[in-house]
């Protein structure tokens, strides 16, 4: 069996780390298979779905590095929904009903108020040809309602293990709106079955959905997909994502200069038995993959997660990779530069400032202090370089009779004008012994 996925989101809105987290774990169990990923826009809702969204949508794709074997769009594919429904009309699996929102609705407060589920009660299939005569005649239009077998049903999902259902609790689902519209459900199986989707990987709010399309499945005569549900992210307080979901949107965490592996990898792991650690590709996230690994509990989110795998993997990057874009922000020094700093970065932006402290004249922080005296004097003639560093500063505490923190604190404040950073035997040799004499003497260098 071929493996193909695939991910399938409304272009409503923006991607947001809740939903794209279904695209990161089809795209990874694909490529850990060899298999292929279809990115699938369930676009059946006119009113709501834009061209827009779906770029956008596409964007974020590229931006985290999901490339896609295939791509359907579901409003090119209405020929083959409206197939499937006279199909299952056919059968008698597909029948009208006009009760309107409101009717449903007071209908389901009478059913809770009686101590029943909110089940719909089939009164439709109950309706004569006159009847339906009757109200087409007063203007009402049907929607079509899927008629459920009121069983069982049953399947191994990679997730969760055996699950199964009862359709008897569950309302004969709407497939087809009074205006003609589809809804998800049935396009979504067509669309499963057209495109040989063997797994589908996806949230467990649709757990109930599953139930009623394997019914569906059956119906069309496809071939059932094999299910993957996963558990659903949460807050790092357990609260719904959803009230964070702005801040968390893909396109806020690109402005934000969030690492696109950073995204991946916390959605790869969110909510599994593996430590939320930063990987540098998604082959070594796809290699590690694996259904079994991912727990029966919500996933927590911790948004500052992101932060903390996205500055490790700038500490990872090598020079090579970083390096247009420091040529970008007008930093220098190449790949010495680049070693000297990087580990003390949180953000790239931040190599301009450690530029500007070791290539451009700084005010001076401190002078005249004891060890800053005893370091001009004994700074040792010629280039300075890493080996310069150790046994200077050991001369300068031999003379003054300090050490730790009282010797290297002045030390550091003079020449870099800061209290902490890069290792100060890195930064002496790009500043130059010139600018490190000057900044010794409380010179503007
Ligand atoms: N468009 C559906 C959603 O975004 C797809 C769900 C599915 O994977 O079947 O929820």
């Amino acid at each position: 069996m071929t493996v193909t996925v695939r991910f399938a989101p409304s272009p409503t809105g923006k991607l947001h780390v809740g939903n794209a987290r279904a695209a990161v774990l089809n795209w990874l169990f694909a490529h850990k298979e060899g298999g292929r990923f279809v990115l699938r826009l369930d676009d059946t809702d006119r009113e709501r779905s834009t061209a827009e969204f779906a770029e956008v949508i596409g964007t974020d794709l590229a931006w985290l590095g999901l490339t896609h074997d295939a791509y359907a769009r579901q409003s090119d594919r209405f020929p083959l929904y409206e197939e499937a429904a006279a199909k299952l009309k056919a059968a008698g699996r597909l029948y009208p009903a006009y009760e309107t929102a409101d009717e449903l609705e007071r209908r389901r407060m009478r059913q809770r108020a009686r101590g029943l589920p909110p089940v719909y009660d089939r009164a439709a299939l109950a309706l004569s040809d006159d009847d339906r005569a009757r109200l087409e005649g007063e203007g009402r239009k049907p929607h079509w309602r899927f008629k459920l077998n009121q069983t069982s049903v049953a399947w191994h999902d990679l997730v969760r293990g055996e699950v199964s259902i009862d359709t008897a609790t569950v309302s004969d689902p709407v497939l087809i709106r009074e205006d003609g519209q589809f809804l998800y459900t049935l396009p979504s199986v067509v669309d499963d079955i057209d495109l040989k989707i063997s797994h589908v990987i996806r949230g467990e709010d649709h757990v109930v959905n599953t139930a009623a399309q394997i019914e569906i499945f059956e119906a069309l005569g496809g071939p059932i997909p094999i299910f993957a549900h996963y558990p659903m992210i949460v807050g790092a307080d357990g609260e719904k994502l959803s009230k964070r979901l702005g801040s968390l949107s893909l396109e806020s965490l690109r402005a934000d200069g969030i690492d696109p592996m950073a995204v991946n990898a916390l959605l790869a792991k969110i909510g599994t038995s593996d430590p939320i650690e930063a990987r540098r590709t998604l082959g070594e996230l796809a290699a590690e993959f694996a259904f079994e690994r991912i727990s029966h509990a919500p996933a927590r989110l911790d948004p500052d997660d992101l932060k903390r795998l996205s500055t490790k993997l700038l500490h990872l990057k090598p020079f090579e990779e970083v390096a247009p874009d420091l040529a970008a922000l007008g930093v220098g020094g190449g790949a010495v530069f680049w070693t000297a700093i990087h580990d003390n970065l949180e953000t790239l932006d931040q190599a301009v400032d450690w530029w500007r402290i070791v290539a451009e004249p700084q005010d001076p922080t401190i002078s005249g202090d004891p060890v800053l005296l005893a370091g001009a004097r004994l700074l040792p003639e010629g280039d300075l370089t890493e080996a310069t560093w150790q046994p200077w500063t050991k001369a300068i505490g031999a003379a003054t009779g300090l050490k730790g923190k009282d010797l290297f604190f002045p030390l550091r404040l003079a020449l870099t004008g800061r209290e902490h950073g890069p290792e100060m035997k890195k930064l002496i040799p790009l500043m130059g012994r010139t600018r490190v004499l000057a900044r010794l003497r409380g010179e503007r260098a």
